[in-house]
């Protein structure tokens, strides 16, 4: 689905990204691990147009039942076309979930598919019910953000980024802005779209998780790929000094 080569970013005189290499699979899961500032919120922001890499090539792979590829230079200018194209081909689900505080639970859900995708209103609220449904959420569909709990406001956020249905998703650390006993319930569902096939990046900093759910474990330092592999491997036996250390501390 996307393979991502020589990524680089700078901030000014900071460099957050180098040379970072990435390849995921359809239907693969990849969790992106690291400490704080090591950059993993650059790369899925980078993904997403959100944030405009120095250099480097991003390619999407066509989409299911599709032929049409996406490449993208960053090296060269790159048009916002382009940029639309990507944002249209995966979505992100924010640590902070970013829901519209003035709009209700279904109206969060269906501003993607109606404004963006051009979607009839009537078809995208069927489809975001569903959805909603799929994630405990049918009776909240009218409800505003600030009646709900984090969790609760976390799932409308996945929800939104399913509605736009994606090539893949992002996740940007979806359960450290919740309170421990939240936790669960996101990272259930979580696991549910991971089952289901759905193809996704997910930074966290819950490594337990990361090795029941990731097919493939990168871990990041200070802007480089220190070391990757299989989740299982990465997270029990890392070959990495810096690796082994980040893991021990947090596992
Ligand atoms: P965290 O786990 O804390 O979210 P991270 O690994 O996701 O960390 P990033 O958020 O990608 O790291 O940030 C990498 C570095 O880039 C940090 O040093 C951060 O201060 C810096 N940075 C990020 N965004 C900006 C910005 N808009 N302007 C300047 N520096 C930035």
């Amino acid at each position: 689905v996307l393979s991502v080569r020589n990524l680089a970013k700078a901030f000014g005189d900071t460099v957050v990204l180098r040379d970072i290499d990435l390849d995921v699979r359809r239907g693969n899961v990849v969790a992106l691990i690291g400490p704080s500032g090591s950059g993993k919120t650059t790369v899925l922001r980078s993904l997403n147009g959100l944030e405009t890499p120095d250099a480097g090539t991003v390619r999407f792979g066509a989409p299911a039942g599709g032929t049409a590829t996406l490449s993208l230079d960053f090296s060269a200018k790159v048009g916002k076309k382009d940029v639309v194209a990507m944002r249209d081909r995966s979505a992100m689900v924010f640590q902070h979930y970013n829901l519209f505080p003035h709009m209700t639970v279904l109206q969060n859900v269906i501003e993607g598919p109606v404004q963006v995708h051009k979607q009839k209103k009537s078809d995208a609220i069927a489809e975001a019910r569903r959805l909603l449904a799929q994630v405990g959420l049918a009776d909240k569909a009218d409800a505003y953000p600030f009646e709900l709990s984090g969790g609760q406001q976390q799932r409308v956020g996945i929800v939104r980024a399913l509605a736009l249905k994606p090539q893949l998703l992002l996740f940007d650390e979806p359960t450290s802005a919740l309170d421990p006993e939240l936790v669960g319930d996101v990272l259930a569902v979580i696991k549910e779209l991971a089952d289901d096939g759905w193809t996704m990046i997910i930074v966290t900093h819950e490594l337990a998780f990361a090795r029941q759910v990731a097919d493939e474990v990168i871990f990041m330092d200070e802007g480089v790929v220190v070391e990757r592999g299989p989740a299982a491997e990465v997270l029990r036996a890392p070959r990495h000094e810096r690796t082994r250390q980040f893991v021990r501390r947090l596992l």
